[in-house]
């Protein structure tokens, strides 16, 4: 099983099919509209 997370905050987007498990990182709602970089570590 996939899932998808968001890297902005490690919320859980979402979980899709497949053979392995895979993550992969996107942006949830809430973070999606915030495109300012925040302070790089
Ligand atoms: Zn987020």
């Amino acid at each position: 099983m996939g899932t998808i997370v968001c890297q902005t905050c490690d919320a859980t987007i979402a979980h899709f099919e497949d053979e392995k498990v895979t993550t992969l990182y996107g942006k949830c709602s809430k973070c999606d509209c915030s495109d300012t970089k925040e302070d790089e570590q």
